[in-house]
């Protein structure tokens, strides 16, 4: 047998001793620094990268060259060298993850009809995934909601859990955590993180030990930052390659060091300060970068608030918002039921490679440094649409009343200002008492049908009680402002006791001043966590919550991914007829239009405390910093600042949080006691799936004519027709939509074609697993606006994913023009403008472009993950440069493109693209191509990532 060849570095593993006396072996960073002497002054997070580098330093996907180059990092070089990073373990949100098992289940099923093991496709890596984003708020207000909630929520998914279960049996290292338990990245925080992992393939007497690193199928992977590991989201297609021995290829980032200072005020909150954070970030043009907090101020915040901070990377920009590893992270992972020896391990090893403690000034050479004076943040808000878009709580009802009438590119509703106060009462339509309410949730199950039926105006102690009940009509009036929802919901916060207390403190305060809620508002919470119910029990302030209506809804994204559950329709009336222009507030981290609800315009991001007191106030233009929350007992007026907690009362209640045994207790019952819906579930066996009728998951397409040897590749194409003009900060959600399916979509007409009742539906985001659907919601989120569509009379731009077929102009859906164009053997593409496929990493936004038969898109500039994920599926990323935009060259959207590509595809070339017009006349422009690195240039060879990585697998 060949003897492996010898590691290019073999003397920097080096061996540490624990506290109490263990040892481990690690590859060592400061034996590297005594070659490259730079590598002491590297930043925390490029060392952490560094050493993924060096300990896979195999001389084949990593070799002594890739070692070099990072070691050499300096903080303002060109960015040319790819980096491969061989990653700890991926992780997974049920949204995103199905779709990449039914890709993996697809590849054993080509490994199988080629003759091969099914088990040679097989996670090489730990792979979690957390059930968290099928949960709907159905129910509220009502001590029933988490149980109804559940009811409905397995009655709607049941084939994908069944799905998921064979997954479970068939992958030897693929575990799921059931619905029920909490949010990924929550879970990561409090369970799946370790600290230092073993090296599986060693059996010596001293194992080698290395740091956590991850990748995960979620943009807000980056709250794990939080706890100084290293890792980010990425597109399903990137995660699979992962999971499969690939490393991550990426360029040497910049990293931007982030100096805290100072100290918060009281009553300021970790969601004021990730608010800061974000827009100064956001504002320091961040995109494609590590940002590394250091300084003092760093050193003084607790994880939780790191956490939070982490989690917000994506919407200031970053690749990551990283804390390294201090006493502060050993406090948490003790607190949070992280095992002695692990904590010990992790420690040692931290302080053997050089890396335990917050940096100070000086410390680390940074790209570029931002500063913050913690004393400096105030309490905020941020919308009506954008994250970034901070708001001062004492500016809110001022900036609301001028965007009111602003003009829908400047950020407003473009409505006339003598609308603003105006007042509307809602139609009872017969439903605004408790005995007559609304019919139970489409698809109940008998038991809610019943509890429905049997309510009374008794039984309901609250207007909220039991969705969807209409609240009492009489004499209720909505106007524009009025919060119509509002939700403690999202990991962002939910992961934060000292944000969650707050909310609890004040719901209790609130109580004892004799606040109640308005009754316009659907009230919600939805921890990430079990632990928080149990922490806020023990607190004695849940009661006081579910007083108000924030009744538990369950334990997963509900609001903060869209799935708010529908409002009232006496509610969704008003607001349709009269054009309202309501609000939500919700403790989550993005409120982009229609994410949250398709009638509410205006969302914004507060703190836990914060939604419960707009809850109180009822409208978003009530100023708490001057004005009343409410009238308590004996009409008196209640004051933000009567109500809003204290430190100390804050701090006095911590302790109820970090308790290791209940973090032990809960965890342990993922395996031990499941819960009774998942338990009901059953899965399929084999090592190969028989992919059962579905309209949930269906075998998908990206392997139908696979062979072993790539097509030859024609990068260039002639012809193409424009399916689409978008402008600016086109969304993944705009791309590929998560939310509810419309009837009259594509989507809707496939489903009710194949026997599933509107009632039925679900939505896009739960039937990624089913290409089908997935391929006519593409494009196809009602708010999506394709300008090659002249606007109306009015000015106003139709909305919604239509198209004007060439040529002769026909109007008809994205989808419909696709299969046309597809049919005639016509390529397509799409122009964007700024930020094309800004949010949510999501892979059917490149997939179902794919499948459109879309061969680029040309945009002024990308999200970093959609451009990995257009390359992975085999699409071209075109990229204006200057100032060039299909504006200014005119286009109309009935010319015909040329993409012209010069000699052998290499990374970021120049790429001509002519534009023929119908007039005859053509044009020239350069444009640059977005594939960025010599991996992508393979993967675009191949066809996509998947192909490439089924290929190497099958012919090992
Ligand atoms: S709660 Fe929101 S941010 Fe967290 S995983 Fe769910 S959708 Fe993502």
């Amino acid at each position: 047998m060949a003897k492996a060849p010898a590691h290019a570095f073999a003397s920097t593993l080096k061996t540490f001793k624990t506290a109490s006396g263990k040892s481990g072996k690690y590859w060592s960073l400061k034996e590297l620094a005594k070659q490259y002497p730079t590598v002491d002054r590297l930043p925390v997070s490029i060392r952490i990268v560094l050493e993924s580098v060096l300990r896979n330093c195999d001389g084949q996907k990593v070799s002594a060259k890739h070692v070099e180059e990072l070691a050499h990092w300096a903080p303002n070089a060109e960015r040319t060298d790819e980096i491969p990073f061989v990653v700890t373990r991926v992780v997974l949100q049920d949204f995103t993850g199905v779709p990449l098992l039914a890709d993996l289940a697809a590849m054993r099923s080509v490994a199988a009809k080629l003759g091969k093991s099914p088990k040679t496709i097989e996670p090489l890596v730990p792979v979690d995934l957390v059930v968290d984003h099928s949960v709907m708020v159905d129910y509220y207000g009502t001590p029933k909601a988490l149980d109804l909630n559940m009811k409905l929520e397995f009655q709607r998914n049941n084939e994908r859990y069944q799905f998921m279960k064979w997954g479970m049996q068939a992958f030897d290292t693929f575990r799921v955590v059931p619905p029920g338990f909490g949010i990924v990245h929550q879970v990561n925080l409090e369970y799946f993180a370790r600290g230092v992992y073993k090296s599986s393939s060693d059996n010596a007497d001293v194992p080698t030990y290395y740091p956590d690193s991850l990748v995960g199928t979620d943009s807000h992977t980056t709250m794990i930052n939080g706890v100084g590991v290293v890792g980010w989201g990425v597109g399903g297609i990137e995660a699979e390659a992962a999971m499969l021995g690939q490393p991550v290829y990426m360029l040497t980032p910049d990293v931007v060091g982030f100096e805290l200072t100072g100290k918060l005020r009281e009553g300021v909150t970790a969601t004021d300060l990730v608010l800061f954070v974000t827009s100064i970030l956001r504002a320091e043009k961040v995109v494609g970068k590590f940002v590394e907090f250091f300084g003092p101020g760093a050193a003084s915040i607790a994880v939780p608030d790191r956490a939070t901070i982490g989690n917000m990377a994506p919407e200031y920009g970053a690749t990551m918002g990283f804390f390294p590893v201090d006493e502060m992270t050993v406090a948490y992972f003790e607190g949070t039921g992280r095992t002695k020896e692990e904590v010990e391990l992790f420690e040692s090893y931290y302080k053997a490679q050089g890396l335990f403690g917050m940096p100070a000034p000086g410390d680390i050479d940074y790209t570029k440094i931002v500063k913050l004076d913690l004393g400096t943040v105030s309490p905020s808000l941020a919308g009506p649409k954008r994250p970034q878009d901070r708001i001062d709580l004492g500016h809110l009802s001022t900036k609301f009343s001028e965007l009111f009438s602003k003009p829908n590119d400047a950020n407003g509703f473009n409505q006339p200002p003598e609308r603003l106060k105006l007042r509307y009462p809602l139609t009872t339509s017969g439903q605004g008492d408790d005995e007559e309410a609304a019919p139970p949730p489409p698809g109940a199950p008998r038991e809610v049908v019943e509890m429905v039926a049997n309510r009374s105006t008794k039984a309901a102690a609250h207007v909220n009680a039991t969705a969807p009940a209409a609240p009492k009509a009489d004499g209720v009036t909505i106007g524009n402002g009025d919060v119509l929802i509002a939700a403690i919901t999202s990991c962002t916060n939910t992961s934060n006791p000292s944000v969650m207390l707050a909310a609890g403190l004040l719901a209790k305060k609130a109580v004892e001043a004799g606040l109640t809620v308005k009754p316009h508002v659907k009230t919600s919470l939805a921890p990430g966590s079990r632990i928080v119910t149990e922490y806020l029990e023990k607190a004695g302030l849940l009661p006081y919550l579910e007083k108000l209506g924030f009744y538990l809804a369950g334990y997963g994204c509900t609001t903060c991914i869209g799935n708010a559950g529908d409002l009232t329709p006496e509610i969704n009336d008003a607001i349709v007829k009269n054009d309202l222009v309501g609000a939500a507030v919700l403790s989550g981290n993005r409120n982009f239009e229609a994410r949250i609800h398709p009638n509410l315009k205006a969302n914004f991001l507060a703190s836990p405390p914060l939604v419960v007191a707009f809850a109180i106030a009822g409208n978003v233009m009530v100023d708490l910093m001057t004005e009343p929350v409410g009238k308590g007992k004996n009409g008196k007026n209640i004051y933000l600042g009567d109500i809003w907690p204290t430190p100390k009362e804050i701090d006095d209640n911590l302790r109820f949080a970090m308790n290791a045994k209940s973090f032990r207790d809960n965890y342990d019952k993922v395996k031990s006691d499941p819960g009774k819906f998942w338990s009901s579930i059953e899965g399929t066996a084999g090592q190969v799936y028989d992919w059962p009728t579905s309209t949930y998951i269906a075998e998908p397409p990206f392997f139908s004519d696979f062979k072993m040897a790539p097509h030859a590749s024609d990068a260039g194409f002639k012809g193409a027709r424009v399916m689409a003009l978008f402008g600016d900060s086109i969304t993944t959600d705009h791309i590929s939509p998560a939310g509810s399916i419309k009837e009259s979509s594509p989507a809707g007409i496939w489903l009710k074609a194949h026997g599933v009742p509107k009632a039925d539906f679900n939505s896009y985001g739960s039937r990624r697993g089913n290409h089908d659907v997935m391929m006519r919601g593409t494009f196809a989120n009602v708010r999506i606006k394709n300008l090659m569509i002249p606007p109306d009379v009015n000015g106003t731009q139709e909305e919604g994913g239509v198209t004007l077929f060439q040529p002769g102009n026909q109007k008809m859906f994205i989808y419909d023009a696709a299969m046309k164009y597809m049919e005639q053997g016509v390529p397509t593409v799409v122009f964007g403008g700024e930020e094309y496929g800004t949010g949510s990493s999501r892979d059917w936004a490149a997939k179902g472009t794919q499948l459109l038969g879309i061969k680029a898109v040309v945009a002024r500039s990308f999200e970093r993950i959609h451009r990995a994920n257009l390359v992975g599926m085999g699409v071209l990323p075109l990229q204006f440069r200057g100032a060039d935009s299909w504006q200014t060259l005119a286009l109309k959207g009935d010319e015909k493109i040329d993409v012209v590509i010069g000699g052998q595809l290499k990374p970021q070339m120049d790429v001509k693209l002519v534009v023929h017009r119908a007039d005859g006349s053509h044009q020239e422009v350069t444009v640059r191509l977005r594939i960025d690195t010599p991996i992508e240039v393979d993967y675009y060879k191949h066809g996509g990532i998947l192909p490439f990585v089924l290929r190497q697998l099958l012919a090992a």
